[in-house]
């Protein structure tokens, strides 16, 4: 099959039309034909190679909603025809510790849909069946991409650190990831603190259930809300007044970290040990857990807040997020 896709060839370049052959579908792989695909900040940082990782020519993309439409003999669990989603994982090994644990997105060898292979902003898509995640009968398949990366990304923290209904909350960085976590917090019951730092947002930002804005980059407001907070979710990806935040952790508060943060975060010991605070981090979630949520989504009608652009316009939607104007996530349709 040949695939129509949009590349970019070097850091800062435009993207530009580009096909590639796929061969024979493997006997565990799904092709899918490809109705839209989101925008993350991760394609940003990829394209202009931020983490080092980077391998051109890159066609990005990585939530991705589209039908299969050609599967491998040995593929388990969707079929031609089927609606499902792919993410920032196309494969993983399936045989590892973490992969026979339902953690394929710990596994070591997995596979990253944009990482020496192609992603999303094309007609087409490969991926191993496991990541070719069924999505739920009713959901809104022009709203529901940017769950597979920003919104999985964003829901596992809550899992993993064991957020309850009755905490008081916070979300760092309201862009598409953020906002999807301020309104999956919301509906678990929690009172949320939103930190943002641009003041243009918080009329959006009220209306998504958040209790409270305070500016991100304002050290004294923060100060205003020590001790209060059992969990806070980070999802920009510059550096902060890391240490304001740990104070705004109540005891045994758990500090987690899903944005990719450029440079070393500084974690002075003592904010740690007096209150027996936690920072730790995650990427994305295993295909189950990734079901889960979108069920969980389509129960409580969580939906990120869209901005459409047609695929041809990558490079214009590309520029909007870039400009930090995007509110609050781009879905490229095709
Ligand atoms: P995004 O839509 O661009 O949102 C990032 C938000 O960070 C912005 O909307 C802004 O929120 C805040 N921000 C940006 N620059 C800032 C600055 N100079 N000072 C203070 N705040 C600033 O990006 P995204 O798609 O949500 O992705 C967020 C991060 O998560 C990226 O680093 C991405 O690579 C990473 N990511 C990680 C995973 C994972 O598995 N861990 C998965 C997906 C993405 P306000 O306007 O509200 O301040
Ligand atoms: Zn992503």
């Amino acid at each position: 099959m040949n695939v129509s896709a949009y590349a970019a060839n070097g850091p800062h370049e435009k993207l530009t039309p580009f096909s590639y052959e796929l061969g024979a579908v493997g006997a565990e792989q799904v092709d899918v034909n490809v109705i839209n695909c989101g925008i993350c900040h991760s394609d940003l940082s990829m394209i202009n190679n931020d983490w080092g990782m980077t391998a051109y020519p890159i066609v990005p993309g990585h939530e991705i909603i589209g039908e299969v439409v050609a599967a491998g003999n040995a593929v388990k669990n969707v079929k031609v025809g089927d609606k499902v989603g792919v993410g920032w994982f196309s494969g993983s090994c399936m045989s590892c510790h973490e992969c026979m644990d339902g953690a394929h997105h710990l596994c070591s060898s997995a596979e990253l849909t944009i990482g020496g292979r192609h992603g999303g902003f094309a007609d087409h898509v490969r991926c191993h069946w496991s990541w070719a995640i069924p999505l739920p009968e009713g959901i809104n398949l022009d709203k529901a991409g940017p769950l597979l990366c920003g919104g999985i990304t964003v829901f596992n923290p809550i899992i993993i650190a064991g957020v309850k209904a009755t905490d008081k909350v916070g979300v760092i960085g309201i862009g598409g990831l953020g906002h999807l976590a301020l309104k999956f917090l919301n509906k678990w019951g929690c009172e949320v603190i939103a930190f943002s730092s641009n003041p243009d947002k918080k009329k959006s930002i009220m209306e998504m259930g958040a209790t409270q804005v305070v500016d991100s980059r304002n050290p004294e407001e923060l100060a205003k809300i020590a001790g209060s907070l059992s969990f806070i979710l980070n999802t920009t990806n510059v550096t902060l007044d890391w240490n304001s935040y740990l104070a705004a952790l109540a005891p045994r508060g758990k500090f987690h970290n899903v944005g990719a943060v450029l440079e070393p975060m500084a974690i002075p010991a003592f904010s740690l040990i007096t209150g027996e605070k936690s920072v730790a981090g995650s990427p994305l979630g295993s295909p189950a857990l990734t079901r889960t949520m979108l069920e969980f989504c389509l129960r409580h009608d969580i939906y990120p807040i869209t901005e459409e652009f047609p695929m041809s316009q990558v490079n214009e939607a590309l520029q909007h997020l870039e400009s930090g104007k995007a509110r609050f996530r781009i879905v490229l349709k095709n």
